[in-house]
């Protein structure tokens, strides 16, 4: 399978993306791996990077909003069991993360549809489970990528297979995040634009490998990314657990977050009171599906993030959430426009 790295530090502007997504990639037919992406295509700029070892506040900077620049947004949307949300940056850019189970994947489409014009810049696949891809194929049918990311951590379901084989066909290439050997503290970032930028703290392949846990691996891998717009960030953990959490903390890694995007639904295993500690968020979404069969969220893990002093919302409760950012202020509100899928009872825990 086609696949190629996204090498740290190359820092994409995806307003320089090409411009194909429907049909093939201009450099499709060939293995990609371990080639730098054409010039041509990506277009790389330096944007402010959190410090991958500094303190448990990082760097902020304050975005210069230009003309025509609009706010940060983020859709956490309303899938029932499962995860899926949508980053538009200040300059229109968009990043889907994870498309929810399959059962949601048409309304998801139509959602997407509704905010995005044209093809997406980039789909990032937190991980290849069910909860997190099953409607991704509905909706780059109907709105296409250019871009596609996800860790690299190979899973043997149909479902995964399947996906990889769709995007195949249709010379969407698939990139992991790689760090540069001699470069092991600058992190892979993507730039959005208007000063947003999202920055990929596990997995740090290849100069760590995969964490291999016991429990499972396929979540202990999920990419972990930061979402950053001036003084704000919002932490999408995928279904990354304890194991995961403590690991990033002993890397010292840039955790802290307005916004937590929580752990595996709300998982007893994720969002541990020390992770937390460094987090310090203010308000924690959980994504989950109304009386999921899963028991997600766990009675443990509201208390830990309501110690913590977080404010919980959950789409199983509210449905979708929207969160806005102008770099220095935020709102995270209900979306009341918004017509989710509310399928309850599938997916992968
Ligand atoms: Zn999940």
């Amino acid at each position: 399978m086609p696949r190629a790295r996204l090498p740290a530090l190359l820092l994409v502007l995806l307003t320089a993306i090409g411009a194909c997504a429907r049909g093939p990639a201009q450099d499709s037919g060939e293995p990609a791996r371990g080639r730098a992406p054409a010039q041509e295509q990506i277009r790389a700029r330096r944007e402010p990077i959190p410090p991958p070892r500094g303190p448990a506040s990082p760097r902020v900077e304050t975005p210069r909003r230009r003309a025509g620049e609009g706010p940060l947004v983020v859709h956490f949307f309303d899938v029932g069991q499962g995860d899926a949300a949508l980053i538009l940056s200040p300059t229109g850019k968009s990043v889907l993360i994870d498309g929810g189970p399959p059962e949601a994947g048409e309304a998801l489409a139509r959602r997407v549809d509704a905010l995005v014009d044209g093809p997406l810049d980039l789909v990032v696949l937190s991980h290849p489970h069910l909860d997190h891809l099953g409607g991704l194929t509905d909706v780059l049918e109907r709105v296409g990528t250019r871009r596609f990311l996800d860790p690299g951590f190979d899973h043997p379901s149909e479902a995964y297979r399947d996906l990889l084989t769709f995007l195949a066909d249709r010379g969407i290439e698939v990139r992991t995040p790689e760090l540069a050997p001699q470069k092991p503290d600058e992190p892979v970032t993507v730039g959005l634009g208007g000063g947003a930028s999202l920055t990929v703290l596990w997995p740090r392949r290849p100069v760590e490998p995969f964490l291999d846990t016991g429990r499972s691996d396929a979540n202990a891998n999920s990419i972990v990314a930061r979402l950053t717009h001036g003084r704000v960030a919002v932490l999408f953990m995928g279904d990354a657990e304890k194991a995961t959490e403590k690991h990033l903390l002993a890397l010292g890694a840039p955790l802290k977050a307005q916004v937590l995007k929580v752990g595996h639904h709300g998982s007893k295993h994720a969002s541990t009171k020390p992770f937390l500690a460094r987090v310090q968020p203010e308000v924690a979404v959980i994504s989950c599906g109304r009386g999921n069969e899963y028991g997600h969220p766990a009675k443990e893990t509201l208390a830990r993030l309501g110690s913590a002093g977080a404010r919980v919302v959950r789409t199983d409760q509210v449905g979708e959430v929207r969160f806005t950012s102008d770099g220095e202020r935020y709102t995270i509100t209900p979306e009341p426009q918004a017509r989710g899928s509310r399928p309850a009872r599938n997916g992968t825990p």
